[in-house]
């Protein structure tokens, strides 16, 4: 039985693939490389020394689905495919709307026709929208999601309910990843962004590496500690491994699952800065800017469903994952395109 992967070969995919292949399943990957590179799959080849499915493809294609079904006996869908950024998603709503949530439907579609039921979903914290007292626990409703983007996800974990709801046996568990940051330890796969990053760990990187001047601190008047914004990051390879409890967890029983995938702890821009300046040696130069539209103050989850419910605790601390950030960074300044 394969477990099938869509978006395998963009950042948090490379990383899911590498633990599901050392956990010994076999993978199929699905994914149309519009924001990464079959260079991450070849890389998790060359350290796993295993065999990966790739097939180049789009979610929204059900001519592709259904010969990947029906040439492949798939029980899982691991669900990363889809567009993830937040400005270009206010410039380019319906593309967002299309990928995101016609894709997902297009998907289930598919998996339905072939009698695949288990499914887990790359959803996000900004589905709980802003106003709610921290730490973010699955129970608090969900809230107004302040972007097209963040609509996308939120409209997905309603869609997918109602499925849940549906004939049909599914069995679906929603992920709300907090802030995923770092790198596989081996430096050999990472995060990849095309042109100028959007999230402040790649950012601080190619400050580092001396590729840009200084990191824009988005807004230092928020009610925090120090006035700058405030995040629960997780290293990817605790969030992965977070998939890997979540998927055997709904083996178990039909239905719909939520899961926060944090480690429960904030930490703000300038302490990130400040860790990045320590673990890299380098000066991080940065200049105070106004707040980015759409931004929180805070944000951080209450991980504690997923630890009772899965078993699963995020191990690594900020220092692992800016270190493993950096080693990524050095080792392939400009990622996968030029080593
Ligand atoms: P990514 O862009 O690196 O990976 C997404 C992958 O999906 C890419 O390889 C891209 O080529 C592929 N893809 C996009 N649209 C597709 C389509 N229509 N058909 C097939 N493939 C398609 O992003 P990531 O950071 O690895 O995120 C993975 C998932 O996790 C996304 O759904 C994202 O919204 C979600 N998520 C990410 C974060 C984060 O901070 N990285 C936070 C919360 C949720
Ligand atoms: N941030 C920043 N400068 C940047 C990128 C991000 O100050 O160049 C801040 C951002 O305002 C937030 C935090 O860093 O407080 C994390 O932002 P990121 O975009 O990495 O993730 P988000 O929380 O928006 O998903």
């Amino acid at each position: 039985m394969f477990v099938l992967v869509t978006g395998g070969s963009g950042y948090i995919g490379s990383h899911m693939v590498f633990s599901l292949l050392e956990a010994g399943h076999d993978i199929i990957v699905l994914d149309n490389l519009c924001n990464s590179s079959e260079l991450s799959i070849n890389r998790v080849r060359e350290i796993t020394g295993k065999k990966i499915l790739f097939v180049q493809g789009d979610v929204r294609d059900r001519k592709v689905l259904n010969k990947l079904f029906s040439d492949y006996d798939v029980s899982d869908v691991l669900h990363f495919a889809g567009l993830k950024s937040v400005g270009e998603s206010c410039c380019h709503p319906l593309m967002y709307y299309e990928s995101n949530v016609a894709g997902t439907v297009v998907l289930c579609q598919a998996m339905a026709a072939a009698g695949v039921f288990n499914l887990v979903f790359s959803s996000s914290a900004t589905v709980y929208g802003d106003g709610h007292p921290m730490p973010l626990h699955e129970t608090l409703p969900t809230g107004s999601p302040t972007n097209p983007y963040g609509r996308s996800k939120l409209m997905i974990e309603m869609l997918l309910e109602d499925l849940t709801d549906s004939v049909h046996p599914w069995s679906i568990a929603l992920l709300r990843y907090f802030n995923p940051i770092g790198a596989h330890e081996s430096g050999v796969i990472g995060e990849d962004p095309l042109g100028v990053p959007n999230n402040l760990l790649p950012y601080l990187g190619q400050v580092a590496m001396g590729r840009r001047e200084c990191v824009s601190i988005f807004g230092n008047d928020y009610p925090t500690l120090d006035g700058t914004g405030v995040r629960d990051y997780i290293h990817v390879m605790d969030l992965v491994e977070g998939h890997l409890c979540a998927m055997q967890a709904i083996h178990k029983s039909s239905g719909l699952r939520v899961w926060n995938l944090g480690t429960g702890r904030g930490y703000s821009v300038l302490e990130v800065i400040h860790t990045y300046e320590k673990i890299s040696g380098c000066n991080i130069a940065y200049r105070m800017a106004p707040r980015r539209p759409g931004d929180v103050a805070a944000c951080w989850a209450d991980p504690g469903l997923a630890a009772k419910e899965l078993g699963w605790k995020a191990k690594r601390g900020l220092n692992d994952m800016v270190r493993d950030a950096w080693y990524w960074q050095k080792k392939n300044p400009y990622g996968y395109q030029i080593s």
